[in-house]
């Protein structure tokens, strides 16, 4: 993939703030995009189709999935997932950096398409934290948040795949964390030899 930005993938266990803050790094950095997603899942209150998903019935999933429109996909609590290729080559070349607020599944079939892509998991600060984060977002019924917390133990077993950990203990301390990861990769040599070509070889000519 020829690109200018970097493909960044974001995982963790629901109820540990990564949608918020993946939305604060956003408006704190004009450079970063973030995908959204197609879902077979039904849309929760105050979710709008086209913003925090492309709301998609599972027989048109599938039909794109056999197109091969996906760069990847997964199954989560029973319900389909998966990120257009298209949109993720056009945005990277762009020069936006682009995230994908995707599971472990998914992060494994990235990390093999695009080797350069960096991975972020992002933890909270305990179990207990956890559990009443799940409670406070009062969209799903007990049983649902006992399932949660089972596939949030699941999904964190998988941290030591990633590139990058960060605790949302404090939202402000891990926000900065988060811009501090990006902030860096965007100075890294090869970054800048992408983005200043014109540059680089003005100030030697
Ligand atoms: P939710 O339905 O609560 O928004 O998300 C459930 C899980 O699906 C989360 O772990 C989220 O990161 C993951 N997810 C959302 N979109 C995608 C996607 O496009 N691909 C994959 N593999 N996982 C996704």
């Amino acid at each position: 993939m020829a690109t200018t930005g970097t493909l960044y993938i974001v995982s963790a266990p629901s109820g540990a703030g990564k949608t918020s803050l993946v939305k604060a790094l956003m408006d704190a950095m004009a450079q970063v995009r973030v995908s959204v997603s197609h879902t077979t899942r039904a849309m929760r209150p105050g979710e709008v189709d086209g913003v925090n998903y492309h709301f998609t019935p599972r027989e048109e999933f599938i039909k794109l999935l056999e197109q091969g429109d996906f760069l990847e996909h997964a199954e989560v609590f029973g319900n389909l997932y998966g990120t257009s290729h298209s949109w993720v080559k056009q945005t990277l070349a762009k020069g936006y950096d682009l995230i994908l607020e995707i599971d472990w599944q998914g992060a494994q079939q990235v990390r093999r398409l695009v080797p350069d892509a960096k991975s972020i998991f992002i933890l909270p600060p305990t179990h207990k934290d956890l559990r009443q984060r799940l409670h406070n977002r009062g969209q799903d019924a007990d049983d649902v948040i006992e399932s949660r917390m089972q596939q949030a133990i699941t999904e964190m077993s998988h941290y030591v795949e990633y590139d990058y950990i960060v605790i949302n203990d404090n939202f402000s301390t891990a926000l900065e964390d988060l811009k501090a990861i990006f902030r860096s990769n965007q100075l890294l040599l090869s970054t800048q030899q992408k983005r200043h070509t014109q540059l680089l070889s003005d100030l030697l000519g």
